[in-house]
């Protein structure tokens, strides 16, 4: 039987991509007995009817599963962020790299805009680069202005599913826009999906660029750290977790405890403060369990 992945999902449709062509697949009974909705992003098997249409048979294995939007088997979120217009935020960025490292994703941290930033701008983003790389992640600056940095961008799409998430105005459709051209997005317009009321539509559609696929909608709209615990945060800031193996008591939150490895990383400047701060501050919230931002 031929397999191939659900690009796009609409009334009742799902639009299986195998060997470069669309198959119009209907779901059969059999995985409908499973309660198992098909997802874009799901790896199928599917029945032929003739070139064109067919039926989904099964659904292979998910690596992983996003609610917002509905799509599975993500391998990379690509957080955007702008240098300036608006302003670079590490707040924001830890709380979006929390969330990207609990589904399990991996996250490359692309700040962008770096066309409209002056020499003094340019030297902080650098500092902020620095550390992110030094904590573990990868970092791009680009610009979808001068094109500077796309060339270092369009590699980390091949092959994957990639989700872009960040906030509304970053350079997210700008970007795709570079990557592919002739997609002509609107700008802004990967941003119309977001939840404006209840009642908006929640289609997602994979688009193909290179040979990745991006989806079409941002990911990681809701910034709430619903089903995170306590104890699984110190695995959202990687360096933190490596400090923690140092840490006398096993379950340490990096608090108050004594003989901790994460506060001495802090102390030692091995650790940035603000890194540190903003764990502290999310561990709060998790305790509270109501957003502070
Ligand atoms: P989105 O909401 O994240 O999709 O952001 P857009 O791609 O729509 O960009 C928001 C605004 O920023 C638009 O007016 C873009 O033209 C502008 N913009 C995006 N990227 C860049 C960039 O790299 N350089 C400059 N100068 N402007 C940019
Ligand atoms: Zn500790």
């Amino acid at each position: 039987m031929p397999e191939g992945k659900i690009v796009k999902a609409l009334s009742g449709f799902y639009y299986v991509l195998h060997n470069g062509a669309l198959i119009q697949c209907r779901g059969r009974g059999v995985f409908r007995k499973n309660k198992i909705t098909p997802l874009v992003g799901d790896e199928v098997v599917f029945q032929a009817e003739n070139d064109l249409e067919g039926y989904i048979l099964e659904v292979k294995k998910r690596k992983n599963e996003l609610v917002r939007p509905p799509i599975s088997n993500v391998d990379q979120a690509i957080l955007v962020f702008s240098a300036v217009e608006p302003d670079f935020s590490t707040v924001l960025l830890d709380r979006f790299l929390v969330l990207v490292e609990f589904n399990h994703i991996k996250p490359l941290i692309c700040i962008t805009k770096m066309d409209l930033t002056n020499e003094l701008q340019k030297q902080t983003i650098s500092e902020y680069a620095k550390q992110y790389r030094d904590a573990g992640y990868e970092v791009l600056l680009t610009s979808s202005e001068t094109e500077v940095g796309i060339e270092r961008l369009s590699p980390h799409v091949e092959n994957k599913i990639s989700v872009f998430a960040g906030q509304s105005g970053v350079g997210k459709s700008s970007l795709l826009n570079v990557l592919r051209p002739g997609l002509e997005l609107k700008t802004n317009d990967i941003s119309s999906h977001l939840g404006r009321g209840k009642h908006t539509t929640r289609h997602v559609e994979l688009i193909e660029i290179g040979n990745g696929l991006v989806a079409d909608t941002p990911g990681f709209s809701s910034l709430e750290f619903t089903d995170i615990e306590t104890e699984d945060l110190t695995f959202c800031f990687p360096e933190l977790a490596r400090m923690s193996e140092n840490c006398k008591f096993r379950g340490c939150l990096h608090v108050s405890e004594p003989k901790c490895g994460v506060k001495a990383a802090v102390e030692a400047g091995e650790i940035p403060n603000y890194r540190y701060e903003h764990y502290l501050d999310f561990l709060q919230e998790i305790k509270d369990r109501k957003p502070r931002y």
